[in-house]
């Protein structure tokens, strides 16, 4: 028990090892990002267009908006050059690839679907403990010198 808990915590303390991402996965990868980043693009230019035609309703809602697609295709750049550097998609938690079909939906995921279950089961585990230590502290007689 005692010599588990420490290599637990030689494992948290260091940082995973570097991971080669296959071929095949690779090129997935990157097919995903720079579809995404098409796609960012693409909708860019749809807004810009709209500003110009003077058909767009609301121009400092479209700026936001131009704000924040902008800063997707950054941070889609980066994860290509992650990927070309085997940096990207492994799980943070359990070092293991993240499925492409996570990717796909949520490319800035960087926990497994695995690891996604058991943290959310763990907080399941903690939410349950601390509904009955309050249950608990609310059937405590109150303290009778105070009334
Ligand atoms: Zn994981």
């Amino acid at each position: 028990m005692r010599r588990k808990a420490a290599e637990n915590s030689f494992s948290l303390s260091f940082p995973p090892p570097k991971r080669k991402i296959p071929e095949q996965r690779k090129r997935e990868l990157a097919a995903i990002l720079r579809k995404d980043r098409a796609e960012t693009l693409e909708i860019i230019v749809r807004i810009k267009q709209n500003d110009r035609l003077a058909c767009s309703l609301d121009k400092d809602e479209d700026q936001k908006l131009l704000r924040g697609y902008r800063e997707r295709v950054r941070k889609l750049d980066m994860s290509i050059e992650k990927t070309l550097r085997d940096e990207f998609g492994f799980c943070k938690s359990c070092n293991q690839e993240i499925e492409l079909e996570k990717i796909r939906s949520l490319f800035l995921t960087d926990t497994c679907r695995t690891c996604d279950a058991r943290l959310a089961q763990e907080i399941q585990v903690r939410l349950t403990e601390e509904a009955r230590l309050e249950k608990e502290l609310q059937i405590l007689p109150i303290n009778r010198q105070q009334s």
